[in-house]
Order: structure tokens, then sequence, then C-alpha cells
């Protein structure tokens, strides 16, 4: 008999989203006239943008003629898409980078779990609690963790609170650790890091050997002009950070797949022996053997995001979705909540009122106001009491919910 992998089996039963989707039908099927709107989901709600569009129709014709066929693709990326990110979104911020240190891959969920791989098992790591799942997760089914404890943490990870008293974002960990992930703008906290305290974070790498996995899921939507972009705006984080960024949220990509990781050429670790080893060579041996590129019409589409009209169209829907944000943000703050998050994150963190746990304010708000949210605790123990609200949905469901969450409260 064939032997599965029992990590896997350690494993919570996929518990947040399938039991916010019970309820919500509970009460659908209850109350079947009331307009339940969604503000739950991760996910974008804009089409494409027109110029994007284009270079995606384009890139799908030149396949149908012999003469403009493509095959097989670079594993790591097409040099065209490489060299437009490097020029368009990286060195505008200063930093330089070199067409190896960038892989393009299909999703920023693949290659933040894939990335594992290169990692030996007996390595530390620290992930924020509350925390993007996947981080977690991917860590347990590897084999890096024991079981789960009753209130939902894994034995042999370091989990860092991010709470109100360090305005959600960690401390450094207690004990020392090998591996640490980051993630500015945050998912589900929508807090950022200030320069300092990621100067703060790449200088604790660099004395403790620890390498950042650093997650710019969001960083478009960053506004304040003070706040980094990228880990390597920080003097040293090319020999500590490896940064993961995604099409998904930036120019809505969720369905279509593309992102990309960035190992710079001087970062590396070691052997057990002591012999330092290049991550970038580990890496790009990886993705070549076992992945095999992105489609030649995605890569087209997400260097369109870049040209003059992509850039401009994509900043509008950036802009849109920011606007619901404030619009939630500060109705929800007039309400007298407590409200985090949404000025540089698509993402509300509010602190559910009267003390309710994060699931009892999940309830009154679907049963009171038929708004759908995500539970906090969801995301973590320390997320417990908290609550997330999404800025990816239409103006008028926005100013819906957040008009009836008033009246309720009010
Ligand atoms: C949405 C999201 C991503 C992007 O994942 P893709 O696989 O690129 O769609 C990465 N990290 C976080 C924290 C996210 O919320």
């Amino acid at each position: 008999m064939a032997l599965v992998n029992e990590h896997y089996l350690k494993l919570k039963a996929g518990y947040l989203f399938p039991e916010i989707g019970r309820r919500v039908r509970a009460f659908i099927e209850a109350n079947p006239q009331a307009g339940v709107i969604r503000l739950g989901i991760g996910d974008v709600t804009r089409p494409l943008s027109p110029a994007i569009i284009k270079a995606f129709h384009e890139a799908v014709d030149e396949l149908a003629c012999e003469e403009t066929f493509m095959g097989y693709g670079p594993e790591q990326g097409y040099e065209f898409l490489i060299d437009t990110i490097i020029e368009k979104s990286y060195n505008p911020l200063g930093v330089q980078l070199k067409s190896s240190e960038v892989f393009i891959s299909d999703g920023s969920k693949c290659d933040t779990a894939n990335i594992l791989d290169i990692f030996a098992l007996g390595n530390i790591v620290a992930i924020g609690d509350p925390v993007y799942p996947v981080y977690n997760d991917t860590n347990v089914m590897i084999g890096r963790t024991g079981d789960a404890d009753e209130k939902g943490y894994y034995q042999g990870l370091v989990y860092m609170p991010c709470n109100e008293a360090n305005g959600f974002t960690p401390n450094f960990p207690r004990r020392k650790v090998d591996i640490i992930y980051l993630c500015f703008p945050n998912n589900p906290t929508g807090a950022v890091a200030t320069r300092e305290q990621l100067t703060g974070w790449v200088d604790y790498a660099l004395r403790a050997d620890a390498i950042i996995f650093f997650d710019a899921a969001y960083e478009a939507f960053i506004t304040d002009p003070a706040i980094p972009h990228s880990i390597y705006e920080i003097e040293g984080a090319k020999r500590c950070a490896i940064e993961f960024r995604s099409f998904s949220k930036t120019a809505g990509f969720t369905g279509v797949r593309c992102a990309l990781t960035v190992v710079p050429e001087e970062l590396v670790a070691q052997t057990i022996s002591g012999e330092s080893v290049h991550l970038n060579r580990l890496w790009n041996r990886r993705q070549a053997t076992k992945f095999n590129g992105v489609s030649y019409p995605v890569q087209k589409a997400a260097a369109a995001v870049y040209s003059e009209e992509g850039w401009k169209q994509t900043r509008e829907i950036i802009d849109f979705y920011m606007e619901n944000a404030r619009i939630i943000r500060d109705g929800l703050a007039s309400a007298g909540l407590t409200v985090y998050g949404g000025v540089n994150a698509p993402y509300i963190w509010l602190k559910t009122p009267g003390g309710l746990t994060s699931w009892d304010f999940f309830d009154k708000l679907l049963n009171e106001c038929h708004v759908v949210g995500t539970p906090g605790s969801g995301f973590g123990p320390s997320g417990e009491g908290f609550f997330r609200l999404s800025a990816f949905g239409n103006r008028e469901n926005v100013i819906e919910a957040v008009e009836r969450i008033r009246k309720s409260l009010m």
C-alpha cells in the first residue's frame, strides 16, 4: 500500500471560507429577499484594462500563425517582461536588478509555497499572527511542524503576534530564527512597514543570518510616498531577502495568473558543513525542473501593464479600489468603530465593537446588515476580536454596506 504524506493530516480542515459560505447560504435560504453584500473575499472585481486586453489578444493571434507561433518559453520568463519590470517597477525606486534575478511565475501563492523546496527542513521559521494562511499551511505540509495546539499554533513554528500594541507590525522573534515571512502592505490587517521598520528587519536578518521572505503583493496600493514598495529599497536587503510580487491584485490578474519572485545573486545560505550556496542558483534549478513558464499571451498582457496606457488604466482601477477603502474606513470610523488599514492597502481591519468575538460580529453583520466580511480569528489567534472588510467590491455595494452598518450601530 502506498503511504501518504501524513503532514497533510495535521492541517485543520479548510475552515474559514467554507464556514463563511455555510452561514451565508443558511441565511439566504431563510431570508431569500435580503440583498446580501459580500465584502469578504480577497478577489478583484474590475475587468482587465483595455490596453492589457489588447496586448493579450495580439499575443493570442501570434500563436495562430506559423511565422509567429511560440512553443515553450524560458522557464524563468521572457526577457521582454523581466526587463520591463526592472525598468518600470524597480529602477524608479532606485533598485537595480539583473534579468537573472527575476523569475516570472503563475502566482505568488505558489512561489511563497514552492520556495520552501530549496531550504532545509531544520530551519526555524517565523510567521505573523494573523497571517496569510498559505505561509502557515505550506510549512505544515512540507513537514516542518508538529501538530496544532488548541489555539491553532503549530508546534515548531514561531508566531509573531500583530496587534494594536505593535501597530500590527510584528516585533522581532523572541528566539533565533532562520526564515522570516513579512507581508507589507499586509493581508489581512492592511498595515504597512515604514522605512525605519523595514531597515530594522533587514539589519536584524543580517545580524541573525536569517532570510526574509518579503511578500509585496499589495505594493501597488501604497499611497503614502514615504512607505517603501520593495524591501530592496533598504540597504543590505539583497543579502538577506527574497521578494514576491504579483499582478493579481495590482492589475486584476487573479484569474489570468502572473507573478514574479526576486532572488538576488548575492543572496546565500549554507550547507550543514558550512559552505555558502547561492540561492539564485537553487531557485533557478528548481524552476527549470519543476516549472515550464507562464504562457506567452499572459506575459505579453503583464508587460502591457507597464505601457503608458496600461499603467494609466491600471492606476485608475487601483484608485477606484482605494476610494472604496476610504469610504469604508471613514464611514465606519464616523459610526464609532475603531478601524485600521485601508490607507495603503485594500483591506480594512476593524475592531469588533463591544468585545464581540470575530464570529459573533460576523453573525451580527450578516443578520442585521446583510453584509459579509471575514472574521479576523480565521487568520490566526491574534486576529480574534477583529474583522476584515475588503475594498474590492463595486461602488454601490460598498456605499450601501457602509450605510447599513452605520444604521445598525448608531
Ligand atoms: C492575493 C495574495 C497574493 C497573490 O497570490 P497570487 O497567487 O499571485 O494570486 C500573495 N500574497 C498575499 C498575502 C495575497 O493576499
